[in-house]
Order: C-alpha cells, then sequence, then structure tokens
C-alpha cells in the first residue's frame, strides 16, 4: 500500500515536469468533442460530408475524418472553406 501510495505520487510529480502527457490529454479531449466519425455540415449550403462516405471523386477515402481533409478544402456545392462547416449532430 505505502509502495503503491509513493509510485502515484511520484507520477503526478512527473506530469508536472514533462508537457507531453498534457498535450496528448489535450488532443484527446478534442476528438471526444467531435468525434473522428462525425459528420460536418456547410452552414452555408447544407451540404454534409460525411466521413463514412468521403469524396471518392475528389481522391478522399471513405473514413477521412473531417479534421484530416487537406487545409484547403472547399466545400463541394459552394465552394466555402473548411471554417464555414460545424459539427453535424444528426
Ligand atoms: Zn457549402
Amino acid at each position: 500500500m505505502i509502495h503503491a501510495d509513493a509510485d502515484s505520487f511520484f507520477r503526478i510529480e512527473q506530469a508536472r515536469d514533462i508537457p507531453r502527457p498534457l498535450r496528448e490529454r489535450g488532443a484527446r479531449a478534442e476528438r471526444a468533442r467531435s468525434g473522428p466519425l462525425s459528420k460536418w455540415i456547410c452552414v452555408i449550403c447544407g451540404y454534409i460530408y460525411d466521413p463514412a462516405v468521403g469524396m471518392p471523386d475528389a481522391g478522399i477515402a471513405a473514413g477521412t475524418a473531417f479534421e484530416d481533409l487537406p487545409e484547403d478544402w472547399i466545400c463541394p456545392e459552394c465552394g466555402s472553406p473548411k471554417s464555414a462547416f460545424e459539427v453535424y449532430e444528426a
């Protein structure tokens, strides 16, 4: 028991000194908010990007998360940038 307590205390001290675990926690939180297979909707024209389908005609493979689309990707319907999209809660 004493050994386990000392061990967890040591891990907490480590986390304070090494920023990497904090960054990993932040990345996980971001994925949980939208989700890798969330649909995204264009607020301008209503086009819905479904990562389960992707855009095979545009070279976007099925299973490509919206977050993984190129930064210069635009809405195929109205040409709006990725910033015009928000998570679509079906
Ligand atoms: Zn659009």
